[in-house]
């Protein structure tokens, strides 16, 4: 198949890391018999320097005639001064607004090998995979908010439609169909209205799924299983507000924050791929960024925006083997132990392949 793939480095460590989720998309892209083009746009700091816009038109317009982008990060202390009228974090909003991505997928794996570097018992770690839908364009983060008065009062609002829960839910129930078939949906339906709502939706749509068990928790509670009892999930659909809190909560699961893939998808194939991970400008430069993020983003762009499931696959499995055959980055090293540069860990995968 052909394919055309915009990619957007950004800053920190965003062209380091997507320089080896590009060397593995070739790689797939050769032994599969696939063709493979990558377009490159400004986005973030880098973006503001050049053009004083996060999301440059050109951006925007590189995206449109791609089948999918490939984002790294945005950001850094160069551009974090919070009253700035111009930020690189808008570049983020705006593209997602932009191109109607509703749902954000993150899935969360744990790695036995790294479970030192998590802060849970070992035994609690083993058969944790778990996937987090949650909604991206809609709840707290969008509705009516002000500041009142002197600036003594202010309010923000929840507020949710029916076809907002059902587009998706709809994405949750269909992915837990190609995984364990188990749907945990999140609310808080004993206090709020909106989430009376969501679970009222979710309930119905669950009449078109009856093949998946549907459970629904309530976000306190969902917050303590996460870490009591973190295998017993499969998929997790939440609003955006919770669905941002617990997958952040989840992802001290896999070891580091640096191991973490995510994709925003819409109503079509087309979708937003990035790593959860910032641009760590701290260890920029440096050889120490750890590519699993970005690479197992572009493995979601394969499944997700090109169908390509056995490719997806293959490259999930390489980055497996690599880390069973003891390669480690920088943050997933035994501390004071020596580790593997990002470029050389990106080779060890590519060579997996
Ligand atoms: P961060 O995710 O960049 O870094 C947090 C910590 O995790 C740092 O110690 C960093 O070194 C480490 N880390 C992150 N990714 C890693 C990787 N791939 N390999 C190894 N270690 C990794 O978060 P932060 O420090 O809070 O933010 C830095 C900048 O990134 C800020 O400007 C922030 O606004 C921005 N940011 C951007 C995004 C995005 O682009 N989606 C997300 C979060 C933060």
């Amino acid at each position: 198949m052909k394919a055309t793939i915009a990619t957007l480095p950004g800053d920190g460590i965003g062209p380091e890391v997507l320089e080896v989720a590009i060397n593995a998309l070739q790689k797939v892209a050769s032994k599969f018999g696939h063709e493979f083009s990558f377009n490159e746009a400004l986005i973030g700091g880098i973006a503001i320097d050049q053009t004083g816009n996060p999301l440059p038109d050109e951006t925007i317009r590189v995206c449109e005639q791609a089948d999918a982008v490939l984002l790294a990060a945005v950001g850094g202390p160069k551009w974090s001064d919070p009253t700035a009228p111009v930020r690189p974090e808008q570049g983020l909003l705006k593209i997602r607004q932009h191109f109607g991505l509703f749902a954000n997928l993150r899935p969360v794996k744990a790695y036995p090998a790294l479970a030192q570097h998590t802060p849970l018992r070992p035994d609690l770690l083993e058969n944790v995979d778990m996937l987090f839908v949650r909604e991206l364009t809609g709840g707290i983060y969008f509705g009516p908010q002000q500041e009142q008065g002197d600036g003594d009062s202010a309010y923000d609002t929840e507020l949710y439609t029916v076809p907002e829960v059902q587009r998706v839910a709809d994405v949750a129930f269909r992915a837990a169909q190609g995984r364990r078939n188990k749907l945990t949906s999140v609310d808080k339906a004993n206090v709020l209205a909106s989430m009376r709502l969501w679970r009222r939706t979710v309930t119905k749509l669950h009449e078109d799924y009856a093949d998946v068990e549907l459970d629904h928790v309530l976000v306190d509670s969902c917050a303590m299983h996460l870490l009591t009892r973190p295998a017993s999930f499969d998929v997790i659909v939440a609003s955006n507000m919770f669905g941002d809190i617990l997958s952040d909560e989840a992802s001290v699961l896999a070891g580091s924050l640096g191991m973490l893939p995510s994709a925003s998808i819409g109503a079509e194939k087309f979708g937003l791929y990035e790593p959860v991970h910032g641009s760590a400008p701290d260890i920029a430069g440096q050889g120490k960024a750890n590519p699993i993020g970005m690479i197992l983003s572009a493995a979601m762009l394969l499944r997700y925006s090109l169908g390509l499931e056995a490719e997806a696959a293959a490259l999930e499995k390489a980055v497996d083997e690599t880390l069973a055959e003891g390669a480690r980055t920088a943050d997933i090293a035994p501390r004071g132990g020596s580790y593997t540069s990002t470029t050389e860990f990106g080779e060890n995968v590519i060579n997996r392949l």
